[in-house]
């Protein structure tokens, strides 16, 4: 793929002199700029995702869960086109990410990489459930992103909607009420979006492309 440049590699042959370079090779190798760009770090506590765009472009990335029919349509980019419409580009990458594959996931609110195998024997089955519902990918972090209303995450976490009461649903209404505020930027509003949105099986997209949706109403 990256072009051979061996042949012309003057340290290569005898009596030349080093050159002016990194050792490991032209400063704009694509491998160097890697390196010193790493899609994934490791902080100590399990490997995080520094840039998604470069992450879903990287071997790193699992592919899409093509024989899985919901999987499959979420592979499709125009549904991450409509995600980008109602999400910050990161978290709408994580979303589609995390909907299209079948046990590979990065957690939206801490961007930790890990896959649904990774769990301890014994977790709770509600851990799971909401890692395969949304990716987040633990207790703290599903509060962190619901934090704006205790009582719901309590209630959601790992339930989809139909499992919810609609005194829970209206509470998860307050996740995603201050967007409407302007100029003004409320951490984890972004996450309560997506924690309501993945309650629902096609995550409200329906109701975002035809908002006027009239059920079979046939004049
Ligand atoms: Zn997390």
């Amino acid at each position: 793929m990256y072009p051979d440049c061996r042949e012309s590699v003057p340290w290569l042959g005898h009596d030349t002199p080093s050159p002016p370079v990194s050792p490991y090779g032209p400063i704009d190798d694509p491998t160097l700029t890697l390196l010193s760009n790493p899609i994934i770090h490791d902080p100590g506590n399990g490997p995080r995702v520094r840039n998604m765009g470069a992450f879903l472009d990287s071997s790193f990335a699992q592919p899409a869960w093509t024989a899985d029919p919901l999987c499959a349509e979420f592979a499709q980019r125009e549904i991450l086109q409509m995600l980008r419409t109602v999400l910050p580009e990161e978290t709408a990458l994580c979303l589609w990410y995390n909907k299209s594959r079948r046990i590979g996931r990065v957690c939206p609110a801490c961007l930790r990489l890990y896959t649904l195998l990774d769990n301890p024997p014994g977790a709770p089955p509600r851990l799971l459930s909401e890692q395969i519902i949304s990716g987040i990918c633990s207790p703290i972090c599903f509060m962190l992103a619901a934090h704006r209303s205790p009582t719901a995450a309590k209630m959601a976490w790992g339930c989809m909607a139909e499992d919810l009461d609609d005194a829970t649903w209206e509470l998860l209404d307050e996740l995603e009420s201050p967007r409407s505020v302007p100029g003004k930027v409320i951490v984890g509003v972004w996450l309560g979006m997506l924690v309501k949105m993945t309650r629902l099986h096609d995550l409200g997209l329906a109701q975002l492309c035809v908002p006027d949706l009239v059920p079979d109403e046939v004049p």
